[in-house]
């Protein structure tokens, strides 16, 4: 397993999740749904939370939402589900935690963004107002700075210190704008009183290369916890590749206690995918695992059925339809990993390496499928049943070494 130098930060308390270099990376998503729509958010919320979302953040934009969040998060208590709800705040978030202290109170952290909070001396009111809240109500705040939504006096101030610039240097300035607002207003948060255990910090940007630059050149400049996550990453396959590379390089350096894969969704499909590939993410890194692993092979001209793409998936749905129960008897499954081959090349190779394994023939091979345990051969599968077959072996060896008997 591949194991990063986690960057030094502090440990935040946010409800009973804590985050930051001493824990693991910590998945979070965010709802879609008007908040003010409490059945509507509530379910959603459980779609995500049943997906594997360690927090979850929603939406307080105006007073209905706000009244909102009080029954929202008590519901959830209630039925004894402890994940940390965050509110998100533009504009008005001062106003609003003022005028609805059940809202105040109910959320496990605030999210500000420094960008739209005000301008000049009422931007530093604004800011300090929403701090102080956040103080009383002993509530950790995440500053969330996005290029989109930049604080646009310090860009020009940043603009007008250099005047002669390329298109590169126009970048690097919006990319120094972004850090500097974010430590600014960190600093300035701890002035007011807020502990740098109750700050965490995010730059986003919208563009793979300029999102790495911008949290490396964070990392480097502070300690504070970081969230990371691609703004405006878009949807499907895109959305998912560039979330994932931006994500991956920085987890690789150590760099990162919380993250986001915001995906545009398709109309009608679930939240919950957000939450699906910041797992897959940690898993494919060796950070993490929460299921066990189906390593299967492209297939190429050696293979002329389809029994091994179907094998693979079988494999993937029986993992998925008795994961909370293998759960519950075999600890540690988890760290399974189980090799569905497509031909003598590669599979019984991969099969070893793998827990277990099955190598199916190729186009010219026996119609015979090795399985291999541990390493070593142990059956040789033919005929038609080859899939009831190996699930019968691979249940065995699950019972045989995790469980807990
Ligand atoms: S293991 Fe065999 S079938 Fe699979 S990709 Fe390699 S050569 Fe092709």
């Amino acid at each position: 397993m591949v194991k990063s130098i986690r960057r030094k930060t502090p440990t935040v308390e946010i409800g009973n999740v804590l985050l930051g270099s001493d824990h693991p990376i910590v998945i979070q998503s965010m709802t879609n749904t008007p908040t003010a729509d409490i059945k509507k958010t509530l379910s959603q919320i459980h779609e995500l939370i049943e997906a594997g979302s360690q927090m979850v953040r929603l939406t307080v934009n105006n007073d209905d939402s706000a009244k909102a969040v009080p029954s929202i998060v008590q519901s959830l208590r209630k039925k004894g589900i402890e994940t940390p709800i965050i509110g998100d705040f533009h504009f008005n978030g001062h106003i609003l935690l003022n005028k609805y202290p059940g809202c105040a109170e109910s959320l496990d952290k605030y999210r500000i963004n420094p960008g739209n909070i005000g301008k000049g001396k009422t931007q530093d009111k604004n800011f300090e107002s929403f701090i102080k809240t956040a103080i009383k109500y002993n509530k950790p705040v995440r500053i969330g700075v996005n290029w989109g939504s930049l604080d646009q006096e310090l860009l020009a101030e940043l603009m007008h210190q250099s005047p002669e610039r390329s298109a590169e240097d126009n970048k690097n300035v919006i990319i120094e704008a972004m850090i500097k607002s974010a430590l600014q207003s960190a600093k300035y948060a701890e002035r007011i009183g807020l502990r740098k255990d109750q700050l965490v910090l995010s730059v986003k940007m919208s563009l793979l290369e300029d999102m790495v630059n911008v949290y490396s050149r964070l990392a480097k400049e502070c300690n504070y916890a970081l969230h990371l996550g691609l703004t405006e990453a878009g949807g499907g396959i895109e959305g998912l590749i560039s979330s994932s590379a931006a994500l991956a390089i920085l987890l690789h350096q150590g760099i990162g206690d919380t993250i986001r894969i915001s995906l545009t969704p398709e109309p009608g499909a679930k939240r919950s995918l957000e939450v699906e590939a910041c797992k897959t993410l940690l898993q494919s890194m060796g950070l993490q695992r929460f299921k066990p692993s189906v390593i299967s092979c492209p297939g190429c001209g050696r293979t002329d059925t389809s029994l091994y793409q179907e094998l693979a998936k079988d494999i993937k749905a029986h993992i998925k339809k008795n994961l909370p129960s293998w759960k519950e008897k075999y600890p540690g499954i988890e760290a399974l990993t189980i090799a569905v081959m497509g031909c003598v090349v590669n599979g019984p190779g991969e099969s070893k390496h793998a827990d277990i394994g099955i190598s199916l023939p190729g186009k010219t091979e026996e119609p015979t499928a090795p399985v291999f345990a541990n390493g070593q051969k142990v059956a040789v599968l033919k005929g038609p049943k080859i899939k009831d077959k190996f699930i019968n072996i691979l249940e065995e060896y699950i019972g045989k070494f995790f469980s807990s008997n």
